[in-house]
């Protein structure tokens, strides 16, 4: 496709950087969005050609409406990558529903009312707004599948707290969005990409090891030994590359017609447990192999006797996003590296 001016916003995020090192190296145009002037700052000297545009407050539904607006060359493409993503949840809605659902409906508003120019939209909504509680173990999780919740059931304490209310504010931000479509039959398309567990490189301009993002932190914490003792629970099973999840969003704003448009993508490299990157760390890192956690110390960081709870079915997006996915053992090295990076600077 020709070259595009395309608006990102959360520049200053762990996907959204790895999503703007892949759209320059394609030839786009890129203007980000970031919360503070600091952040700004930051990412402008890793990124000199940018454009960045502050959005303080995207609760705001408005909050987007002057970032869409009044570009040379005109905006053509949107990849809405904002979110709050972390589980220290205390009011789920001012801490999360908010800024996850207004945010995203927030700029489907302004894009709709302000930037014609624009014709394709992606959102990254997660694994989070396709996993199913009552789903029965041993079935294949693919983009066919929705987290349950609703309006009605979003502040009930089970899908409110920690994990579960991260795990609601993406299923409602991406329903609302669909709900949008259908409602207001804008001039863009939409497309969403459901990543699950994401690791892989760091941006190199975090100044210390305690701004990691947080599905990278079970990496950065297992490296300094945190979790010798006792390694946690996995969590969902499945889990892709930030690299691979980049580009299927850049080849989802570049690419037209049925295959992409109007559609949701289930992005996963397959199934892991905490083991096997326990694994992989004490194979590619012999050095920090005493402080990995072993023997009983693993029980709850491995599969359940006979496996994973789910299957997957990633098809979809080999085929109609080209995704090839890396390796588990190329992102874990790839992100101790990047670790050491900046802990070297620290
Ligand atoms: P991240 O590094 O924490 O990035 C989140 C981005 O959202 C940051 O730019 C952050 O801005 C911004 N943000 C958070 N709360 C906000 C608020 N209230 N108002 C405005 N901006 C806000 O996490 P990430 O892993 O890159 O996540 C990016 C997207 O991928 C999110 O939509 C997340 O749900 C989705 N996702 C992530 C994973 C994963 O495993 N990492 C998996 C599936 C889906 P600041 O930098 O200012 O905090």
């Amino acid at each position: 496709m020709s070259h595009s001016h395309i608006l990102v916003t959360g520049g200053s995020g762990f996907l959204a950087n790895s999503i703007i090192t892949t759209l320059l190296s394609r030839g786009h145009t890129v203007t980000t969005t970031v919360r503070s002037a600091a952040k700004a700052t930051a990412l402008q000297s890793q990124h000199p050609s940018i454009n960045i545009k502050i959005v303080p407050d995207m609760s705001q539904l408005s909050a987007f409406d002057a970032a869409v607006t009044n570009h040379t060359p005109p905006l053509t493409a949107v990849i809405h990558t904002a979110s709050p993503f972390h589980y220290s949840i205390t009011n789920i809605k001012t801490d999360m529903l908010d800024p996850a659902v207004n945010g995203t409906v927030g700029i489907l508003q302004s894009i709709h009312k302000f930037a014609p120019s624009v014709n394709r939209v992606v959102i990254t909504s997660s694994f989070a707004a396709m996993s199913n509680p009552l789903k029965p173990a041993g079935e294949k999780y693919s983009e066919k599948d929705w987290n349950p919740v609703t309006w009605a059931t979003a502040e009930q304490p089970e899908n409110a707290l920690s994990q579960a209310g991260y795990r609601t504010s993406k299923a409602l931000a991406e329903k609302e969005a669909w709900k949008f479509m259908e409602d207001e039959k804008p001039r863009f398309s939409l497309t969403v990409l459901n990543p699950s567990l994401i690791f892989g490189p760091v941006s190199p301009a975090l100044s210390s090891l305690e701004e990691v993002n947080t599905s990278n932190q079970r990496i950065r914490d297992l490296v300094s030994g945190k979790f010798r003792e006792r390694c946690p629970p996995t969590g969902s099973q499945f889990w892709v590359d930030v690299r691979d999840a980049a580009m299927a969003h850049v080849v989802a704003v570049e690419k037209t017609g049925d295959e992409v448009e109007g559609k949701r993508f289930f992005l996963t490299a397959g199934n892991f447990c905490n083991a096997d990157i326990v694994q992989v760390l004490g194979e590619a890192f012999p050095e920090v192999k005493d402080g990995l956690p072993q023997g009983e110390a693993l029980r709850e960081g491995r599969f359940p006797e006979g496996g994973p709870k789910y299957g997957f079915d990633n098809e979809a997006s080999v085929q109609g996003l080209g995704v090839v996915y890396r390796s588990l053992m190329e992102s874990v090295v790839d992100t101790v590296r990047s670790l050491r990076v900046v802990e070297g600077r620290q």
